[in-house]
């Protein structure tokens, strides 16, 4: 994928797992129509409220590795051992066609990548929890992880949140509301600029 051809430009939201990346993602949809969600490939097992397509792509093993070999993930982590996440090269060209800005929800070290790749096109939102307390409440209260999967998190939290100076901005999200609306501003800006 050439940077000469891309249309549009791309939000990149991150931050550890329970920061509220999904819930930012969900309103900046909701409020921005001009932004189209780019839906990862994951090999991690469908929570309860999520549906296939929207949420994820969700792949076996093996089906990961058949994309990771045919070129078709634009980036891909093992962000958690043995779960794989990646961003489809499908999903980009589907938001280009539909001419939309993407936005995206991935890991530190994918948004890093993805930042560097597109520079000035994109922009890199780093969500900051109020405390590294507060990240663990959240994440335990979501209760959608198995212990094992609980545990996985919390040990790559203090990582990931040492990220915070690669991105462009960092935004608290302490009071919700307070984030949604600071967040869409920045948004935003951004797009008109
Ligand atoms: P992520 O996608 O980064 O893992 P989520 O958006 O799923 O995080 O948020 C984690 C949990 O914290 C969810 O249950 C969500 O409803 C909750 N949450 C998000 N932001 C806030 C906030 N500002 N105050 C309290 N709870 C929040
Ligand atoms: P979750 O399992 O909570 O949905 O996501 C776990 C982590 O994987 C989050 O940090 C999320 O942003 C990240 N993630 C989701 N999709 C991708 C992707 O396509 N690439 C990378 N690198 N990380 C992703």
């Amino acid at each position: 994928m050439s940077k000469e051809s891309f249309k549009g430009k791309l939000i990149i939201i991150t931050a550890p797992s329970g920061a509220g990346k999904t819930t930012i993602v969900r309103h900046l949809k909701e409020v921005i129509p001009e932004l189209a969600f780019s839906v990862s490939a994951t090999t991690r097992l469908i929570r309860k409220n999520e549906i296939e397509g929207r949420d994820y792509f969700f792949k076996t093993n093996d089906e990961f590795s058949e994309l990771i070999k045919n070129g078709d993930l634009v980036e891909w982590q093992e962000v958690y051992e043995n779960q794989f996440y990646g961003t489809l090269r499908s999903e980009i060209y589907r938001i280009w066609e539909e001419s939309k800005h993407i936005l995206f929800d991935i890991d530190v070290k994918g948004a890093t990548n993805l930042k560097n790749k597109f520079n000035d096109k994109a922009l890199s939102i780093f969500i900051k929890p109020p405390s590294l307390t507060v990240l663990m409440e959240r994440l335990i209260n979501r209760r959608s992880e198995t212990p094992d999967d609980l545990r996985r998190r919390i040990k790559k939290m203090k990582e990931e949140l040492s990220y915070e100076s690669e991105f462009d901005i960092s935004i608290v999200n302490d009071d919700l509301e307070v984030a949604l609306q600071h967040t869409e501003k920045i948004v935003r800006q951004f797009l008109v600029n």
